[in-house]
């Protein structure tokens, strides 16, 4: 039974190139299943979430990191009655569009874009993934995803002005995203959060005295569990309350925006369009302990010296792989020359194209060939 303000699969607003249904799945459960077949989550196994050089097989890669937020993500759909399918759709394509590097990709090729008045966005590059660049059927280009997952990947962390975004009219840019949507951005928050503690303090970057004086939810819960196995390890205890914490986030998001929805008067999916502001969220107790949580991740973790080297490492190579393609296009693989002699898309936006789709060893491998072989001779 889904709630009257969850999206019905019914009601889909549908596929740009309409298609009979299929016998045994419905659309939200097809669009899940062609994003996990696509060439662009495979490339999530090879692409930076924190850790550019990885330290360690075990720490979460951006395909591991899309797995979890899919989890927590659903169990949350679920408790609230909300499109399950949907909603795990939305987390599996969440991150699809995010270049080599993690954020340090993402912020040099927005720099190199807006040198030519252009820019990067994660968010509208997966769209033009799943719209235009995955090649898997004879009878349209992309993935022919509905309207609702198309939506949900460009506004499920952010809103983008209709004034500024006039290519984007078709998605209702004046309307709130449904709660499936909404859902994401803070299910991708507690899912990272919780893992780079887990990951930064595998790789001794973080210690347990510091996450246990600058985390408070993370210490609550530590308490808690020094008391129930007092003899237990470190290490068991720190994952013991890290779970624990997850478990907390998890909880509030539930709770509260179950509360919120209730306490707004919104009966359906089109008063929760039309509602000011966004309905899922933690309570603000919470909240402020999620936003300690991520500061201190910024602060020790993210910008931290030890990180600092392979941060610029990226960095330099997508600058510089930039700069190669826009100097010298002939070099570019033949795609990517005829849609520049096409004059479909500008340069710049070819070779962003280009750089934002490589997993993190297909870039080094390119630069290694392109810019220091040439340096070298
Ligand atoms: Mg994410």
């Amino acid at each position: 039974m889904l709630a009257a303000y969850a999206v019905d699969v019914k009601q889909s607003r549908g596929r740009r190139y309409p298609e009979p249904p299929h016998p045994y799945r419905d659309d939200f459960q097809r669009d899940r299943d062609r994003i996990i077949h696509a060439r662009a989550f495979r490339r999530l196994e090879n692409k930076t979430q924190v850790f550019t050089r990885r330290y360690s097989d075990h720490f979460r890669n951006r395909l591991t990191h899309t797995i979890e937020v899919a989890q927590i993500s659903r169990t949350i759909a679920e408790v609230l009655d909300l499109n399950a399918n949907l909603v795990e759709a939305l987390a599996l394509v969440h991150d699809m569009g995010h270049p080599p590097f993690g954020h340090s990709g993402e912020k040099t090729l927005d720099l190199e874009m807006r040198k030519y008045g252009e820019f990067f966005d994660h968010n509208l590059h997966g769209l033009r993934i799943v719209e235009t660049f995955e090649e898997r059927y004879a009878n349209h280009p992309g993935l022919n995803l509905t309207f609702e997952v198309r939506e949900g990947i460009i506004k499920h962390s952010r809103d983008y002005s209709a004034e500024d975004h006039p290519e984007l009219a078709e998605y209702l840019l004046d309307q709130r995203p449904p709660l499936e949507a909404q859902l994401i951005d803070l299910t991708d928050e507690i899912a990272y959060n919780t893992a780079d503690l887990d990951d930064g303090f595998e790789a001794h970057l973080l210690s347990l005295a510091d996450i246990r004086k600058e985390v408070e939810i993370f210490e609550r819960n530590f308490r808690a569990v020094e008391k129930k196995y007092p003899t237990a390890s470190d290490k068991l205890k720190f994952n013991e309350a890290l779970k624990a914490m997850l478990n907390a986030l998890v909880t509030d998001l539930i709770e509260n925006t179950r509360a919120r929805v209730e306490h707004s008067g919104v009966r359906n999916l089109e008063d929760l369009r039309n509602f000011p502001e966004r309905l899922a969220a933690f309570s603000p107790t919470v909240d402020a302990e999620r936003a300690q949580a991520k500061k201190f991740l910024y602060r020790c973790l993210y910008y931290s010296e030890q990180l600092k080297g392979q941060k610029a490492d990226g960095e330099k190579i997508v600058g510089d792989l930039f700069g190669h393609w826009m100097n010298d296009p002939e070099s570019l693989p033949p795609a990517y020359r005829r849609q520049i002699e096409s004059g479909q898309e500008t340069p710049a936006r070819v070779v962003c194209d280009y750089i934002a789709g490589m997993t993190d060893n297909f870039i080094l491998e390119q630069h290694q060939r392109l810019v220091q072989k040439a340096v070298s001779q």
